[in-house]
């Protein structure tokens, strides 16, 4: 990872108005250092800018099994590698241990999304956050997960503070990132930095749902690796 310094940091905050927003930690919390557990670039883009705006000592945590399949997943782990790197921000790249995903998901292939395959998945990807949190000095983690409008808040905080309670002095962060123009700032850094665009929320039975409302909805299936936020490169594939 380059050898960002806060200088660095600031110069890439200093013409931006909107980063100048202060963030605050809750006040039982007395260290300064945030995990982030991240779903993908586009999504953490905007937590990622206003954590080290409020000098928040930031690490990304990326623990995402589910994501299907691992090109899609090499993807979008990428991207946020590439972020992190730039905003001079520690990137932890956590297993892709699919199968034990997919164990949790067994008997819950076709319930829908925001259902009970979500909440699974959503405590498989906050226990091992929690853990780390636990054995690497954090009082406090968090998740993009929320940030989303397709996600439901409740159910995601519910998980992430679920996790929480396994380890003591550890707490999960319900803050609203969709607060103070969150939802929107999110679009906006997707297009600048050209993320790449994922068309469905990433495990086996999202990408067939997903493809299958398109092809009812008379439009293209997904291909995996084409689409990004301001231009359209040509797979491999
Ligand atoms: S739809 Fe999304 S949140 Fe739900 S199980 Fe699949 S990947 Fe996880």
């Amino acid at each position: 990872m380059a050898n960002f310094t806060k200088k660095n940091q600031q110069d890439l905050l200093d013409n931006e108005s909107p980063y100048t927003y202060n963030l605050n930690l809750p006040d039982h919390v007395k260290s300064n250092k945030v995990l982030l557990h991240s779903c993908c670039a586009p999504c953490a883009g905007d937590l990622m800018k206003r954590m080290i705006a409020s000098n928040i000592d930031l690490t990304i945590f990326f623990y995402n099994p589910n994501i299907h399949p691992k090109k899609e997943y090499e993807i979008r782990k990428n991207e946020n590698i590439r972020y992190a790197q730039k905003l001079g921000i520690k990137f932890i790249d956590a297993d892709y241990d699919v199968q034990n995903w997919f164990s949790r998901a067994k008997g819950l292939e076709h319930s829908p999304e925001r259902g009970e395959r979500c909440t699974k998945c959503f405590d498989m990807r906050f226990e091992r956050t929690a853990l780390y949190a636990h054995e690497n000095g954090f009082e406090i983690f968090t998740s993009s997960l929320g940030i989303s409008r397709w996600k439901n808040m409740e159910q995601i905080n519910d998980c992430g503070i679920r996790s929480s309670k396994n380890y003591p002095n550890l707490t999960y962060w319900t803050y609203n990132w969709r607060k103070a123009d969150g939802a929107k700032r999110m679009y906006d850094i997707a297009k600048e930095e050209n993320f790449y665009k994922q068309e469905y929320c990433g495990c086996i039975y999202s990408l067939r749902d997903t493809n299958a409302w398109r092809v009812k909805n008379n439009r293209e299936e997904i291909k995996i690796g084409e689409e990004f936020y301001e231009k359209k490169l040509i797979s491999n594939n």
